[in-house]
C-alpha cells in the first residue's frame, strides 16, 4: 500500500510542485494520474520510488517511510518498484532477452554483471516475462528492430522480471500511435488483472485514462482536485482538472 499524508514537494528553486497530497493506493489498483502539462503528475509518480524526494509530510510504501531509506536499503527498495518511461530506455543494439536480463544486474555480484553471466533461473524468468507481454517470439531479435509498441512491451517485461511490488509508468504511451498505445494499455490492464500489482500511470491522454484505469487522480497546480472511479469522471470533473471554465474565474 502506498500512502501519501500531507505530502508536499518543493524543488530547490523554490517552486512547490506538490501541495498537501493525501492519497492511498492499495493492492490491485490501476490508477491514472491526469492533468495539464506542468500540473505535477510526473513529480507525484517519481516521489514514490524516490527519484524525487518529498519535502513535507510522509510517504509510506507498505508501512515503510520512504524518506528513512538510504544506501543499501534504498537500492533494495527501488529494485522492487518497476518504472516505465515514455522513451522505453532499452539498450537498442542488443537482443530483447538481454534487455530483460538487465533487470537482474542491480542485485548481482559485480563480476557477474561485468561478464554478463546470468543464472538459469534468471534466464527462465526473463523468457517468462516476455511471454507475459506476448513477445516471446522476439526474444533473440535486436531491440532496435522492434516497433515502438513492442519496445515498450520489452520495457514492461524487464519491469516484470524485477518482481515489482508496484509498477509506475511515466507517460508510457505518449510517443506511440493511437492503435499501438491501446495495445500497450491492454498489456498494462492484463498484467494488473492477472498479478494484482498496483499500477500508477501518468498519462495526458484522457480517453485512454478513463477507458483503462479503474481510478483517476486529477491534479491541478500540484493539488489533487479529483480522486475517484474512472467511470464517474464527467465533464464537470474534467473542467475542474483542466480548468477549461475560465469565465467563472474572474
Ligand atoms: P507534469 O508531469 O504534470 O507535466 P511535472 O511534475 O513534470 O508536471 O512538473 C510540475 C512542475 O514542477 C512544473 O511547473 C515544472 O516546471 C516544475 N519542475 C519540474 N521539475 C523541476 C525541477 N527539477 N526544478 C524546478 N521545477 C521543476
Amino acid at each position: 500500500m502506498i500512502e501519501f499524508k500531507n505530502v508536499s514537494k518543493r524543488y530547490p528553486n523554490g517552486f512547490e510542485a506538490l501541495k498537501n497530497i493525501n492519497l492511498t493506493i492499495g493492492e490491485g489498483e490501476f490508477v491514472a494520474v491526469i492533468g495539464l502539462s506542468g500540473a505535477g503528475k510526473s513529480t507525484l509518480i517519481r516521489t514514490i520510488n524516490r527519484m524525487h524526494d518529498i519535502t513535507g509530510g510522509t510517504l509510506t510504501v507498505d508501512g515503510t517511510d520512504v524518506m528513512t531509506l538510504h544506501g543499501k536499503s534504498l537500492r533494495a527498495f527501488r529494485r522492487r518498484i518497476g518504472m516505465i518511461f515514455q522513451s522505453f530506455n532499452l539498450i537498442t543494439r542488443t537482443t530483447v532477452v538481454k534487455n530483460v536480463l538487465t533487470a537482474f544486474v542491480p542485485g548481482q555480484p559485480w563480476w557477474r554483471a561485468t561478464l554478463g553471466i546470468y543464472t538459469k533461473e534468471e534466464k527462465m524468468k526473463a523468457l517468462e516475462a516476455l511471454d507475459q507481454v506476448g513477445i516471446l517470439d522476439k526474444a533473440f531479435v535486436r531491440a532496435d528492430q522492434l516497433s515502438g509498441g513492442q519496445q515498450q512491451r520489452v520495457a514492461l517485461a524487464r519491469t516484470l522480471a524485477q518482481n515489482p511490488q508496484i509498477i509506475l509508468a511515466d507517460e508510457p504511451v505518449a510517443s506511440l500511435d493511437p492503435v499501438t498505445a491501446r495495445q500497450v494499455m491492454d498489456d498494462f490492464r492484463r498484467i494488473n488483472q492477472e498479478t494484482h500489482i498496483p499500477i500508477i500511470i501518468n498519462i495526458h491522454h484522457v480517453e485512454l485514462a478513463l477507458q483503462y484505469a479503474t481510478r483517476v487522480v486529477g491534479i491541478r497546480e500540484g493539488e489533487i482536485v479529483y480522486d475517484g472511479p474512472a467511470d464517474q469522471v464527467n465533464q464537470e470533473t474534467l473542467d475542474a482538472i483542466y480548468q477549461t471554465k475560465k469565465e467563472g474565474a474572474a
